[in-house]
């Protein structure tokens, strides 16, 4: 088949300046885009041939050779643009003139340059949902961090199928919209003229393959419901509310596609003899009246342990001691609280005949009246001085 003169497939004449050749492609391109003509041969010709006449006409050097030897001076050109063999690919043509397609800026950048494909090369389907749990921990978990290892029901990758949703190797066919790439390319008009862009098939979600025969297992979706023992990390410090999100350790994705995440919130369990506030434990001690009096040692529990502290003679209730240190970490930082122990008396409330003598005799002594003097301050006093 004989060649048709570059300048005529163009229709531009011999004396063309460069932007009118450009011009001129660019107007037969659009007519004749893949896009517009889809499975039309020979609309597909035509675009390949001004693509050709184009790279010739565009260059100096082949446009002279072309001038003065026909087609003769420029096949096979060594060097040239990938004709010798016999025709561009469409691929070839978009990556090299795809900046004809818009000014300042080739529309096809984002198609070959990633964008919209990033992530695990091709976009494979979607992305699992996230997966939601509760931990309740005691005190001396939250005091020291822990792993915890919890069994939970979630969707996992379809393992007959490995996720791919695919009955076997032989179900999977490339996908024939798209022709295995994943994408499809869209032209809009702009303000800027025609743009052309590309999106992910709609048909195999970008995936680039069709299914032909579903897994069993999972009906073709690549996951099913399963367990899996989770081993979730969690930090010293942390309170009733607070959300753990670990990201990929939710539910399977479809197809392949990525997992959703896991959050953990936390719950705390109360403790039998410590309440928390905020990094402090508070302790409440309760002190007979002797041992206040004549000064004792007691055994308190703490986090995780018990400690003796020496009750000084004539402790007054409403007395804080504290344990420094013996409180909360505060969560992923280096502070720690402390432990407060507030001091009580404790009254009987029932006393036998012997113990109501002596008490007699106590009360009528001049040492045993009331007595507070400046000194002696109240309970949120006390508490105001300590956080100062
Ligand atoms: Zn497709
Ligand atoms: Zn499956």
């Amino acid at each position: 088949m004989a060649k048709r003169d570059y300048y005529e497939v163009l229709g531009v004449a011999k004396s063309a300046e460069k932007k009118e050749i450009k011009k001129a492609y660019r107007k037969i391109a659009m007519k004749f885009h893949p896009d517009r003509n889809p499975d039309d041969k020979s609309a597909e010709e035509k675009f390949k041939e001004a693509a050709e006449a184009y790279e010739i006409l565009s260059d100096d050097e082949k446009r002279s050779r072309y001038d003065r030897f026909g087609h003769a001076g420029v096949s096979g050109n060594a060097g040239g643009g990938g004709f010798g063999g016999g025709g561009m690919t469409m691929e070839d043509i978009f990556s090299q003139f795809g900046d004809i397609f818009g000014e300042g800026g080739s529309p096809f950048e984002s198609f070959f340059g990633g964008g919209g494909r990033s992530g695990g090369g091709r976009g494979r389907g979607q992305k699992g949902a996230n997966l939601r749990i509760r931990v309740k921990l005691s005190m001396e978990e939250i005091a020291n961090g822990i792993k915890k290892k919890i069994k939970v029901k979630k969707q996992v990758r379809c393992s007959p199928c490995g996720g791919s949703g695919a009955k076997d190797k032989n179900a999977v066919s490339t996908c024939s919209t798209c022709r295995g790439s994943g994408y499809v390319r869209q032209v809009r008009s702009t303000f800027l003229g025609q743009m052309q862009t590309t999106a992910p098939c709609p048909t195999c979600s970008g995936s680039g393959q069709m299914i032909t025969s579903k897994c069993n297992t999972c009906k073709g979706e690549g996951k099913q419901m399963g367990e899996e023992t989770l081993e979730i990390d969690i930090p010293a410090g942390v309170a009733e509310g607070m959300q753990l999100s670990l990201p990929g350790k939710g539910n399977a994705g479809s197809l392949g596609g990525p997992s959703g995440d896991l959050l953990v919130s936390i719950l705390e369990e109360p403790h039998p003899e410590l309440q928390r506030d905020g990094t402090n434990v508070i302790y409440e001690l309760y002190l007979s009246f002797p041992d206040a009096a004549l000064g004792t040692s007691v055994e308190v529990p703490t986090i995780g342990s018990k400690v003796k502290i020496k009750i000084p003679a004539g402790t007054q209730p409403g007395k804080i001691f504290r344990l420094k240190g013996k409180g909360l970490p505060e969560v992923q930082s280096y502070g720690v609280g402390d432990q407060l122990i507030h001091t009580n008396i404790w009254t009987p409330k029932k006393i036998s005949d012997a113990e109501r003598k002596i008490l007699e005799k106590l009360q009528a002594a001049d040492n045993f009246q009331p007595q507070p003097g400046k000194s002696e301050k109240g309970f949120f006093e006390k508490m105001k001085d300590y956080f100062k």
